[in-house]
């Protein structure tokens, strides 16, 4: 990350030193050849004003006697109409060639005055040219050397690298400053996930930072939850095992009276049987577990199913004298059958379970707000406010002998949360002692 915001701000630099470099030289440049053009035409008008090209010949006697001519590269070129010099302050006139072919001679002639910029000897100056005509007819040209284009960026390059080295130091020095500044925040929130208190992160990385806490609070919490299961399983398994040992070893030794025999035996078959229903309960929470990422949804009438699990409950209903029944309308939600199915016999069992004799269940099945919603509701015992919320969780009972004894196993809500959890649907429960409760499946 360090190089890459290194590498980014040296780039970024360059570009911005060479395009500015080039900007700043073309203008410039214009600028530089418009002063020059400027400088040469005042000349040769001020030495055209002195009238001493009226004559027939200039001498540099003549010439030395003016302060314009002390001026070095200034070079004074005197033509008649034909051409030919007549005077150089530079060149002796005889030595030169006839200049009529020169564009700024033939400018002057024709336009009264021709400018232009040839390439010197060296390739590293130009020479700027300005001619006018005199009212004699002879042309008077002024003409000075001046640094090119090229050569003007090329003086720069020195500065140019020098202030690059600054630049490319400041960026280096600056993205080793960014790399920190950024990475500080995100390594105090990898430090702070365990606690509580919301670390200063960029709001840009806010939601970022809310998934990762959640995500590793999620996690933290399935892991102490496996850990409660494991211990709680090992427990619940262990006390019907240990009572299945202890009677058979009561009938090994042979230390039970006959008239005692058939108690012994029907503690076995008992607590095998509540061995058994454990076991099919984990295995179905671990299978619902696996499921739960690729359940497959169907359309299916959840009247039609609640009314299937209510006829199969019927005989242990009626065991207790309870009457179980079912209203309501067909209502099709998109769902996992069986899933739907164990959901709804752990709600009614439950009711059947925690009821007087006598009691009544109710499953009704309808649409409400375009919602459907299953209700099963029962006259039973009622749970305590305090543990409404609790009852959800794995092995978690109101009354652990009296779920025993009916043959519970703490895991029946556990399950229903899960099912509805996939189903993307919301419980609610309302309980009063005494008076009953009324379970809400809300799809
Ligand atoms: P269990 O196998 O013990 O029934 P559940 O997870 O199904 O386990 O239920 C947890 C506890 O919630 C039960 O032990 C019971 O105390 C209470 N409970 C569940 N349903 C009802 C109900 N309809 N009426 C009263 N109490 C209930």
């Amino acid at each position: 990350m360090k190089q890459k915001i290194n590498s980014i701000l040296a780039t970024i630099a360059v570009i911005a030193i060479l395009a500015s470099t080039l900007a700043v030289t073309f203008i410039s440049y214009g600028l530089f050849q418009d002063q020059v053009r400027d400088d040469l035409k005042i000349v040769a008008e001020l030495l055209r004003d002195t009238g001493l090209f009226q004559g027939a010949y200039a001498t540099n006697t003549d010439m030395n006697s003016m302060k314009l001519v002390e001026k070095e590269d200034l070079r004074i070129t005197w033509i008649d109409a034909d051409g030919d010099v007549l005077y150089d302050n530079d060149t002796n006139p005889t030595k030169l060639t006839n200049h009529l072919d020169r564009p700024e001679i033939q400018d002057a002639l024709k336009n009264g005055f021709g400018e232009s910029i040839r390439n010197s000897d060296t390739l590293n100056m130009n020479t700027f040219y300005y001619a006018i005509k005199l009212d004699n007819g002879t042309i008077l040209r002024v003409s000075s050397e001046a640094r090119t284009l090229v050569s003007t960026f090329m003086a720069s390059v020195p500065a140019l690298l020098m202030i690059a080295a600054i630049i490319l130091m400041l960026c280096i020095s600056l993205g080793h400053f960014l790399t920190v500044q950024l990475i500080k925040p995100i390594n105090e929130m990898a430090e702070s996930l365990d606690s509580n208190t919301p670390s200063p992160v960029y709001s840009e990385l806010e939601p970022f930072a809310h998934k990762i806490r959640t995500q590793h609070e999620n996690i933290l919490a399935a892991a102490t939850m496996r850990q409660d299961f494991t211990a709680n399983v090992s427990h619940e398994l262990k006390t019907p095992l240990t009572a299945i040992q202890g009677y058979a070893e009561l009938l090994e030794n042979k230390m039970v009276e006959p008239e005692q025999e058939a108690h012994i035996i029907r503690q076995i078959r008992r607590n095998s049987q509540r061995l058994l229903t454990l076991i099919n309960d984990i295995i179905e929470l671990s299978e619902i577990d696996h499921k739960g990422t690729e359940t497959k949804f169907s359309p299916m009438n959840l009247y039609e199913v609640a009314e299937e699990c209510c006829n199969e409950l019927q005989i242990t209903a009626e065991q207790r004298h309870i009457s179980l029944t079912i209203s309501g309308n067909p209502t099709t939600i998109s769902g996992d059958r069986e899933l739907i199915k164990e959901l709804i016999e752990n709600l009614v069992q439950n009711a059947i379970r925690y009821n007087e004799d006598f009691g009544h269940v109710r499953v009704n099945v309808d649409k409400m707000n375009e919602r459907a919603v299953l209700t099963v509701s029962d006259n039973g015992i009622g749970i305590p406010a305090n543990q409404q919320q609790r009852v959800f969780e794995r092995f978690y009972r109101v009354d652990k002998s009296r779920s025993r004894e009916t043959g519970g196993t703490g895991l029946g809500l556990a399950i229903v949360k899960h099912i509805a959890e996939i189903h993307d649907a919301e419980i609610k429960l309302d309980s009063d002692i005494g008076i009953g409760t009324t379970f809400k499946i809300i799809f």
